[in-house]
């Protein structure tokens, strides 16, 4: 019998529903992967023990032609999204233990659209880091190369659909969560417009930036994913109430009404002669497939960086002093009265990572400090903001590479800084809640690098086009 696990998203929705095979099957086919490789590399924090019994519920719906539109399709979590009476980590020990009493939407539109949850994916410890180094369940192998990282925070989804372990996976991004992955593992990556998809249920880091998206093997097989995670959802306050188009629809339609915009400064600023032929590389293919290209100037882009990393530390501080071992979380044993509960508990259950997170965030947040710091960062997050308003005047999407280098090898990054500009192409898009997709674009050394597509607001549709007309016009993503 043939892999079907090799199958794409659409050629496994075809399958099911002319029942070539069922949901069981390709279930087991993904369950006997797991078991053999994710001892090796790491990505799943926990496995679903229903998903055989749900992808029997799936095989009888279709059976009686009452298939949802992604029925009987397995997919894997990140362990950031809430299940109901399923264990949500975080890849937190805070967490360790905690039973969500409730469910995300975007883990309930999917079920609601049919699809089997194979497990929970592994992560850098409350979506902070750039590696899945930070993880207290430990690093994951990019399964490209064991020795190297599978980017982060999403890495366990990441390196999950890129060694077919599941069909696509559900991912966080933000400041670049989905795309660098992506890019290290030589997947597609999507982030859509922030406010696109719900945050209900999708546990907090830096609530103005979060935005959750998916990983799969194709910009088709992502679209059909983010179609059925978007949409209006009145238990979030930033949810943009626009109507959904069908995404698998713009994404395969022939218009090649496209101007890329280039940012000439950024593009001759990349160190890394290699990740910058690459980028002129595939330049050079989407203008041979009739893909018209402009330079563009983006002012301040410069700052994103230091913005980030004032923003996302201080709404961070913010979202984490829930855990305090009294209402959610790790308890320490026996504290002597309330502030060493406090103390402890948050002391033993947050690892270094999140730790100095809190610190800068409490800091710059403190009186004295808020209008040195947070104001002033919000302040220049809005003149990036704009240079993309203005560039989006000019042409209907941004090219930049996603990474400024293929993965690395673990524990090989010490200085935290140096961590932190794994992110230097993607926060821009965050900043400016913008979306942005990463797809492969070849290969350095045989190890994969992406490329980045960003769009204007809610144009997910336009991004998916041109990343599938480069899919088109290339094999990089199915190597
Ligand atoms: N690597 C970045 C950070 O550590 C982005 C993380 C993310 O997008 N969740 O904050």
């Amino acid at each position: 019998m043939k892999d079907l696990t090799n199958l794409s998203l659409l050629e496994q929705i075809d399958g099911l529903n002319s029942k070539e095979f069922s949901s069981v099957e390709i279930t087991s086919s993904y369950i006997e992967k797991i078991e053999e490789q994710n001892k090796i590399l790491n990505c799943f924090i926990s496995l679903n023990e229903n998903a055989l019994e749900e992808a029997k519920k799936s095989d009888s719906k279709i059976a009686k032609n009452k298939a949802n539109t992604m029925e009987g399709i397995p997919i894997a979590h990140k362990d950031i999204f809430c299940i109901k009476d399923q264990k949500t980590t975080c890849g937190s020990k805070m967490l360790e233990n905690f039973i969500s009493p409730y469910s995300s939407t975007v883990y309930e539109k999917l079920f609601n659209s049919g699809t089997v949850n194979l497990g929970k994916t592994n992560m850098d410890e409350f979506a902070m880091g750039s590696s899945n180094e930070t993880s207290f369940y430990g690093n994951v192998l990019n399964p490209i190369d064991h020795e190297r990282v599978p980017g982060g925070s999403s890495g366990g989804s990441a390196a999950a659909v890129a060694a077919r372990l599941c069909s696509f996976a559900t991912g966080t991004d933000t400041g670049g969560s989905i795309r660098q992955p992506a890019a290290f593992c030589g997947i597609t990556g999507i982030k859509p417009t922030y406010g696109r998809v719900s945050r209900w249920g999708m546990i907090a880091f830096a609530s103005s930036l979060d935005q959750g998206g998916i990983f799969a093997n194709s910009a088709l097989d992502a679209a059909i994913a983010l179609e059925n995670i978007s949409g209006f959802d009145k238990k979030d306050s930033t949810s943009l109430n626009k109507k959904v188009p069908s995404f698998f629809n713009e994404a395969s339609s022939t218009n090649k009404d496209h101007i890329v915009g280039i940012p000439r400064s950024i593009i001759e600023n990349i160190k890394d002669s290699e990740v910058k032929n690459n980028f002129y590389d595939s330049v050079e293919i989407l203008e041979k497939s009739g893909i018209k290209t402009k330079e563009i100037d983006l002012k301040n882009i410069e700052f994103s960086l230091p913005v980030y990393y004032v923003i996302a530390p201080a709404e961070c501080s913010a979202n984490l002093s829930r855990y305090d071992g009294v209402r959610f979380g790790h308890r320490c044993e026996n504290p002597k009265n309330l502030e060493d509960l406090y103390a402890r508990s948050r002391a033993e259950g947050f690892g270094e990572e999140v730790k100095k997170r809190i610190l800068i965030g409490t800091y710059c947040l403190s009186a004295g400090y808020y209008d040195a710091y947070y104001i002033k960062a919000q302040k220049v997050r809005n003149l990036i903001k704009e240079s993309f308003v203005n560039a989006f005047k000019e042409v209907s999407s941004v090219m930049m590479p996603t990474t400024a280098n293929v993965s690395f090898k673990q524990n090989s990054i010490q200085d935290p800084v140096e961590m932190y500009e794994q992110d230097i192409y993607t926060i821009p898009a965050n900043l400016a809640g913008l979306p942005a997709i990463s797809i492969p674009s070849g290969k350095i050394n045989n190890l994969p690098l992406g490329i980045q597509f960003i769009g204007n607001y809610l144009n997910e549709g336009n991004i998916l086009n041109l990343s599938n007309l480069f899919q088109q016009n290339t094999n990089f993503h199915n190597e």
